[in-house]
């Protein structure tokens, strides 16, 4: 089986690196793509135990991304992690602005009388510390009665006490992951705000290579809908069950909500070309500019 998109407890997963390969031995995943969110520390220390298992690891990552004012998670995939050191530094910056977001979130907290660190919300959020972990305390400090109020009154885009984070625009990160090599994904496009169909024309000019046909939340006439507008623009299709472990039980690793994912082996292959095809491309890029740099000097 095969399943490219899964969380570790880097992101926001409750199964370490580890866990999430011993999960993917017992259920019979032989390749799998770890794409936690704005980091690949998961994927990094899951390589050895993948090593260890024979589990095919596959190198990605979920992005969050600004397209008309809404978020949408973009999924890179990448063949080799050699020539990833930009993209990687890119994804510290990432990090660091929202290290520093949070940072000012925890002062605001404080401002509006409320007892709260950054250093807590760290605790449990470690590298993706997000606006749920402030929730989560808000709660259990008894600030609020449920994490809805939490958000509505404080902490979503129109409540008082949030404040801005610096995020990619769709097109930014497409960018990125491309220039790094990779293949960029929509993923699950049944979550994207707005009409997709319409969107295509746009996203496509963006550079966008692929749709995440398979997903948890597609049914078949979901994933059908997704292969034909990816068909239609010349794009792969990706899929994955989008497993969080505990976060999210429900979904199984592989088989999504009572086996209601297949992702085809064959997803693969159509990666595997473009990913030849795009070290070419690159290649001959790097080659011309290094010929034009000597004919300069
Ligand atoms: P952050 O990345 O820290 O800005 O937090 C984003 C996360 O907060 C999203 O992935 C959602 O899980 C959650 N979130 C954002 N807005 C809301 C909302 N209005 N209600 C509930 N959860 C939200
Ligand atoms: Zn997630
Ligand atoms: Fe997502
Ligand atoms: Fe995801």
């Amino acid at each position: 089986m095969i399943d490219l998109h899964s969380h570790t407890n880097e992101s926001d997963g409750s199964c370490s690196p580890e866990e999430l390969i011993a999960e993917a031995v017992r259920t019979g995943v032989g390749r799998l793509g770890i794409t936690d969110h704005d980091t690949f520390a998961g994927y990094d220390q899951a390589l050895q135990a993948a090593a260890r298992s024979g589990v095919e690891l596959i190198c990605g990552i979920e992005l969050s991304t600004r397209l008309h004012d809404h978020s949408v998670h973009l999924l890179g995939y990448f063949s080799e992690t050699a020539g990833l050191e930009a993209f990687r530094g890119w994804v510290l910056d990432l990090q660091a602005s929202r290290r520093e977001r949070n940072v000012r979130l925890a002062g605001r907290l404080r401002e509006l009388g409320f007892d709260i660190t950054v250093e807590e919300a760290e605790a449990r959020g470690r590298g993706m510390t997000g606006r749920p972990h402030f929730a989560q305390i808000m709660l259990e400090k008894g600030y609020v009665s449920n994490l809805r109020q939490a958000f509505d009154e404080y902490l979503d885009e129109s409540a008082k006490g949030y404040v801005y984070r610096r995020e990619p625009s769709f097109a930014e990160g497409v960018q990125q992951i491309r220039e790094a090599g990779g293949i960029a994904s929509l993923a699950h496009p049944i979550r994207v705000a707005g009409d997709v169909a319409g969107m295509m024309p746009e996203l496509c000019a963006a550079g966008l290579s692929a749709i995440e046909a398979y997903h948890s939340d597609h049914g078949a006439e979901e994933t059908e809908y997704y292969e034909g507008l990816a068909k239609q623009y010349g794009m792969l299709v990706t899929g994955g069950s989008d497993f969080h472990g505990a976060m999210k039980p429900e979904v199984r690793l592989g088989t999504g909500y009572n086996g209601n994912l297949h992702v085809p082996e064959d997803v693969l292959v159509g990666m595997r070309e473009y990913w030849g095809v795009e070290r070419e491309t690159l290649n001959a890029e790097s080659r011309r500019s290094g010929e034009k740099k000597r004919a300069l000097s």
